[in-house]
This record gives C-alpha cells, sequence and structure tokens, in this order.
C-alpha cells in the first residue's frame, strides 16, 4: 500500500495518525472513521478544538473532498468536540 499523507485540512500540518480524526468517504456517504479502519477517500483533521472548530466553521471539509458535504457530518464533529 502507498503511503498516505495525513495532512490537517484545517492547519495542513502533516500530523501523526494517532493525533488525526479521519473522515472518510465510502459509496458517498460521510463517516465519522474514529478507528482508521475504514477504506475509501480519507481527510484527516486534528484532534483538537482549533482545528475542528475551524473545519466546522469553515466547512473545510467541503473542499478537502471538492463536493458539498452533507451537514450532518459537521454536526458529528460538533459533538464529538464537545465530548472530548
Ligand atoms: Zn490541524
Amino acid at each position: 500500500m502507498p503511503k498516505q499523507e495525513r495532512r490537517c485540512v484545517a492547519c495542513r500540518q502533516v500530523g501523526n495518525q494517532n493525533d488525526l480524526i479521519r473522515i472518510a468517504k465510502i459509496d458517498g456517504e460521510f463517516v465519522l472513521d474514529k478507528l482508521h479502519k475504514l477504506g475509501g477517500r480519507g481527510a484527516y483533521i486534528c484532534n483538537n478544538s482549533n482545528c475542528l472548530n475551524l473545519v466546522i466553521k469553515k466547512h473545510l471539509l467541503n473542499k478537502a473532498f471538492k463536493t458539498n458535504v452533507n451537514s450532518s457530518i459537521y454536526e458529528e464533529l460538533i459533538s464529538y468536540e464537545q465530548n472530548n
């Protein structure tokens, strides 16, 4: 498998897999891939409230996936952020 670059979509830093949250696109659906086990296209966000809030506020996943990401994934990120 080619090594995947894990770059945060908010701060553009390449991070350690354990410090990043993965969002996966599978069959057109966006899911929070907490365990980094899902396939598909992925986008990464640092596991800190700065980057999470930036992604939520600016809808940066839309840019990362070059499509309109359904708002439910942002709601999931909001509750994820609030529970951590
Ligand atoms: Zn970041």
